[in-house]
């Protein structure tokens, strides 16, 4: 998006116009690595491109190299106040670092700086109310958006006056206005890949209503290069979020769309269970169509004509149209069925 600077964390790519990377982060107990390959596993099949791991103690350092050694993608290694596992983190595989430099001292800094280039690791600059340095803190009274872009400022021009220029820079907050305008703030004054994402956002609903706000108004505006949908939920269900996010602002292709109708008093056909029945049909489909569940077959049909596929009916007579065309008319398991077959024969187009 508005990067000019390109960074690669393993094999992918952010910033510099490189699409925009869907990211996630474990909750099982590191140490506990088989678990935590089970999860990682679980979020690349549902579309994560990177996976972050808390690493929070030095006892880490041989399940973590297992984690990186076998994962299907490149893994971050989260860390917290102490650069000595950071340092560990890039020994046992980390393709990048995460850090709060407000957290640490400019000689921890330094030592994680040196580790990373020595191993061509980038590291996230991560920027938030709890990490602000106390001056900066002090000058502005509360932890202001122009506060928090101060700070994440101030860091880039220390690591870049080390000679490290292999960043990514996050600013968080949990209110989703406050995130908006400090990474707005950002905005061509820094040039390297921003990841952005409401963090602490709560629950399914309200986590990713707070995520496709501040995500999608911050994308609009040319900020962000990968997103991080935060929920209080299984990790997968935030990969599958911010899939819908950049699929509905149409920058992803690799996740089917399902478009069903609200239901009126016309409706003649089980909607919300045939919707529901698709989701999770379609859970992990990286096939690029749109698929109607239309709830009459007076309007459906003709509501849904730009679907590659639809399904509608009365009572347990169904029809499945194909681009606003009927193609089969019967009960609504063989008529599902007929759905399923047609959707998996159709060949993307791109
Ligand atoms: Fe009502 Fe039919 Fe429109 Fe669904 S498609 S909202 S049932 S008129």
């Amino acid at each position: 998006m508005n990067s000019n600077v390109e960074v690669s964390i393993g094999r992918v790519k952010l910033g510099a116009g490189n699409p925009v990377v869907i990211q996630s982060m474990t909750n099982t107990d590191t140490h506990d690595y088989k678990s935590t390959l089970k999860q990682i596993g679980e979020m690349y099949e549902s579309g994560a491109e990177l996976v972050r791991v808390a690493y929070p103690d030095r006892e880490c350092m041989e399940p973590f190299r297992k984690i990186t050694s076998s994962a299907p993608c490149p893994i971050i290694a989260d860390i917290h106040f102490d650069a000595k596992l950071a340092v560990d983190a890039i020994k046992a595989g980390a393709s990048k670092i995460r850090i709060n430099p407000g957290n640490l001292s400019k000689k921890n800094i330094l030592e994680i700086i040196s580790a990373a280039k020595d191993s061509g690791v980038p590291i996230r600059i991560g920027v938030n109310s709890g990490s602000l340095e106390k001056d900066i803190l002090e000058k502005y009274g509360s932890p202001t958006e122009e506060a928090l872009a101060e700070s994440a400022i101030r860091s880039i021009g220390f690591f870049e006056e080390n000679g490290f220029k292999n960043l990514v820079v996050s600013i968080k907050s949990s209110d989703v206005m406050h995130m908006i305008k400090s990474n707005m703030l950002l905005k061509g004054k820094c040039s390297y890949p921003i990841h952005i994402g409401v963090t602490e956002a709560g629950g399914l609903l309200r986590g990713s209503i707070k995520n496709s706000i501040g995500i999608s108004v911050l994308l609009l505006n040319g900020v962000g290069d990968t997103i991080r949908v935060s929920l209080s939920d299984d990790p997968s269900k935030e990969v599958e979020a911010a899939k819908m996010i950049l699929k509905s602002m149409h920058m992803y292709s690799k996740a089917p769309d399902i478009i069903s109708c609200p239901t009126c008093s016309r409706t003649t056909f089980d909607v919300i269970g045939t919707s529901n029945e698709l989701e999770q049909v379609l859970k992990r489909s990286k096939k690029n169509i749109k698929v109607a569940v239309m709830g009459c077959v007076v309007n459906g049909p003709g509501e849904s004509a730009e679907a590659d596929f639809g399904i509608t009916g009365s009572g347990n007579d169904c029809v499945v149209f194909k681009k606003g065309e009927i193609i089969f008319k019967g009960a609504k398991e063989p008529a599902f069925n007929r759905l399923l077959k047609e959707m998996e024969e159709y060949e993307d187009k791109d």
